[in-house]
């Protein structure tokens, strides 16, 4: 549900939710959408807040969709600690977009997340994952399918104007996330993820789609 507990940034102001954690273990009620197939795991709780600045690779990511996007309207970015509640369910991946809050929930502790996995943790892997959940929003707004594809190849293709993004890093993160088979919801294979974001960086707007 929508409520006071979601804060966000718009743009480029950032505001930080440290919500104690929730217990719930209900499926989702609503699609949303992660980066990577959604796990009936939780990742382990940090309750260290990490200092990575996530407002230049949100920033940056607008700043293209603006540009490119005809009434592109930037997506609500909620940081949270542990879990927070979303129209979508209870949100505890590292990172979620939610269609009906239009809004992208991404843990505080994403760099610790993405080393526990065995995913690289740098700027151009997080930019990878933010990227993928943005190109979610791009769908939505567009009334295009929303698809794991797609938003590989978007998080790819907002890359090219990132000059502080080694693509061969995003590419690699990708194919480290990648799976051996396709998930269950649609999530592409390594070799897939990672062909997906090359195809975006180098490929038109319109080959993501
Ligand atoms: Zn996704």
């Amino acid at each position: 549900m929508k409520g006071p507990d979601l804060l966000g940034i718009l743009g480029s102001v950032l505001a930080i939710s440290f919500l104690m954690g929730g217990t719930s273990t209900e499926p989702p009620t609503t699609s949303r959408y992660a980066y990577t197939s959604q796990s009936a795991t939780k990742p382990t709780t940090s309750n260290t807040t990490n200092n990575v600045d996530i407002r230049p690779i949100v920033n940056s990511i607008n700043t293209f969709y603006s540009s490119t996007v005809a009434g592109y309207i930037p997506p609500k970015v909620s940081i949270f600690n542990s879990s927070i509640n979303s129209s979508c369910g209870l949100v505890y991946e590292v990172a979620v977009y939610c269609p009906a809050d239009q809004t992208i929930f991404i843990r505080a502790s994403i760099a610790e997340d993405l080393a526990t996995r065995g995913f690289p943790n740098n700027e151009s892997s997080i930019y990878y994952v933010i990227g993928h959940e943005t190109g979610h929003h791009v769908q939505h707004i567009l009334n295009r399918s929303i698809t794991e594809h797609g938003a590989d190849c978007l998080a790819g293709h907002s890359a090219r104007t990132a000059s502080f993004i080694n693509i061969e890093v995003m590419a690699n993160t990708a194919y480290s996330v990648g799976g051996i088979t396709r998930s269950p919801y649609g999530h592409g294979t390594k070799s897939e993820r990672k062909s997906l974001v090359l195809r975006g960086y180098n490929g038109t707007f319109a080959s993501c789609f």
